[in-house]
């Protein structure tokens, strides 16, 4: 199966983590705006230094940068014929840079996944996730303003897929393994 997907769910629903498995199994790359932004900030890179103000406070990097960076990593050979999209798009306004880009490319999304998980349970994965991994967005206030962005801006995204009949959400609470394969059943039920 090849696929050109978008996932999307509020922060500590396990994109990253089913994004990885998913796009695995399906045999696409998994392309997270949030990974790319986080190796430029570490190596220090332009970008890396343009946008690290914005994922410190948990605020949207400007949707410019973001749209070019996904627009080129999209042109890469690995992503012709399929790709998952972690984190990306966010808002209204980088759905219809996305839908530009794709019609360019003569191609169009099949599906938009919304992993769903309850406020409570996320914030206190992502608390236990600072712990562990030590990410610099991880403090409660910036977590708190990361799930307000989510609230305010991305989570209307997921009913603009859901008029055009491509949305497919999936409970995001449970096994990782169990999750996965939810995704994939709801998935395959979707388009076939
Ligand atoms: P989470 O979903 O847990 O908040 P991500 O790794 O997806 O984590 O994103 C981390 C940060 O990277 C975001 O808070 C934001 O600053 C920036 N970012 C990621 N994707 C986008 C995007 N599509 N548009 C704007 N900013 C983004």
């Amino acid at each position: 199966m090849s696929a050109r997907l978008v996932l999307l769910g509020p922060p500590g629903a396990g994109k990253g983590t089913q994004a990885l498995r998913l796009a695995e199994r399906i045999g696409i790359p998994a392309i997270s705006t949030g990974d790319i932004f986080r190796a430029n900030i570490k190596d220090g890179t332009d970008l890396g230094r343009q946008v690290q103000e914005f994922t410190s406070a948990g605020a949207l990097v400007p949707d410019e940068l973001t749209d070019a960076l996904v627009r080129d990593r999209l042109l890469h050979d690995d992503a012709r014929d399929g790709f998952l999209l972690d984190g990306y798009p966010r808002n209204a306004a980088q759905v219809a840079a996305l839908d530009a880009a794709m019609a360019q490319a003569g191609t169009q999304l099949d599906a938009a996944i919304e992993l769903t998980a309850d406020t409570d349970v996320v914030v206190e994965r992502l608390l236990n996730r600072a712990a562990i991994e030590g990410r610099a967005d991880d403090t409660e206030p910036v977590i708190r303003h990361r799930l307000e962005v989510y609230r305010a801006q991305t989570a209307p995204i997921a009913n603009l897929y859901a008029e055009r009949g491509l949305l497919v959400r999936v409970d995001g609470i449970g096994e990782i393994d169990e999750v996965t394969e939810r995704m994939l059943t709801a998935l395959a039920e979707q388009i076939g």
